[in-house]
């Protein structure tokens, strides 16, 4: 059975339709890049699969389940987890506690107990807290947990996202360009990341991402947009020779390859 599916999902902004009757499978232990031109509706896509948007028509299944109606915070709770593409952190809470956020959902203690640190509270808030730590040491930054997340470069910001997302315990990561503003460097241990995440914890991937060497290695498939429609879909293989996929997508670096090949 699928882990996500969409069925004709349909977002209209006013006159503009950013998503339209799209469909989309991805199976367990996936990692599925979502990729397409700028504006072509990825992240309206991502949105619509979290909650964040209301679809204008269409369904999202989760584990073969209608959650178009649930809300984002229960989607969380159901084993989906996101990262933005505008980095989202608190920059006066440090490290840690950007991570614990995302944690809350799995405990009965809410934030401003927690933030208050309200006694009552004390065994969940050591249970967040080493789940909050176990998420940093995943991505690799459990040595800056005290520190403020505007002391840390950005591509370790873009960790901390991530980490944040790790924290809530997902089935379901949801990924937008969590490579933007890195350099190589971060995007090859970042691709390492991803990779670690799918093959030992299992996660299922749905990946944003204008990095074509990042798409092509990480994705086992990948569904391409453009003006908001599925014009493509299949392996990286598939997808890169696919004249719709060149045209729409690659533009002239796609056929310059072309004619090199
Ligand atoms: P991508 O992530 O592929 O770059 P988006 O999903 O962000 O594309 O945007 C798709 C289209 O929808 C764009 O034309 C964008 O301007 C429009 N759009 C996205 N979000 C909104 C919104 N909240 N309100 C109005 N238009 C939007
Ligand atoms: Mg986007």
């Amino acid at each position: 059975m699928n882990i996500l599916e969409l069925r004709g999902l349909t977002k209209a902004f006013g006159g503009l339709v950013a998503v339209s009757n799209l469909d989309m499978e991805v199976t367990p232990c996936e990692i599925h890049g979502l990729i397409g031109p700028n504006g072509s509706g990825k992240s309206t896509t991502l949105n619509l699969i979290s909650g964040l948007y209301k679809p204008t028509a269409g369904q999202v299944f989760l584990g073969g389940r209608d959650i178009s109606r649930v809300t984002a915070n229960l989607r969380v709770f159901q084993g989906m987890a996101r990262t933005f593409q505008n980095i989202r952190l608190f920059k006066r809470l440090p490290v840690l506690d950007n991570v614990a956020v995302g944690r809350y959902c799995r405990t009965a203690t809410n934030l401003i107990d927690v933030l208050l640190r309200l006694p009552r509270q004390r065994s969940d808030e050591e249970e967040t807290r080493q789940s909050a730590l176990e998420a940093l040491e995943i991505v690799g930054l459990a040595h800056r947990a005290a520190d403020r997340p505007n002391d840390l470069p950005y591509g370790q910001q873009r960790l901390l996202e991530i980490a944040r997302a790790l924290a809530t315990g997902p089935k379901l990561l949801l990924l937008d360009e969590p490579a933007a503003g890195m350099n190589p460097t971060e995007k090859q241990s970042l691709l390492g990341l991803i990779q670690r995440l799918n093959q030992e914890k299992k996660l299922t991937i749905v990946l944003i991402e204008h990095d074509m060497n990042v798409v092509m290695n990480a994705c086992h498939r990948i569904t391409v947009l453009n003006f908001g429609q599925r014009i493509a879909g299949g392996t990286a293989a598939e997808v890169r020779r696919d004249p719709a996929v060149i045209e729409a997508y690659l533009g002239k670096r796609g056929r310059a390859a072309g004619a090199e090949g």
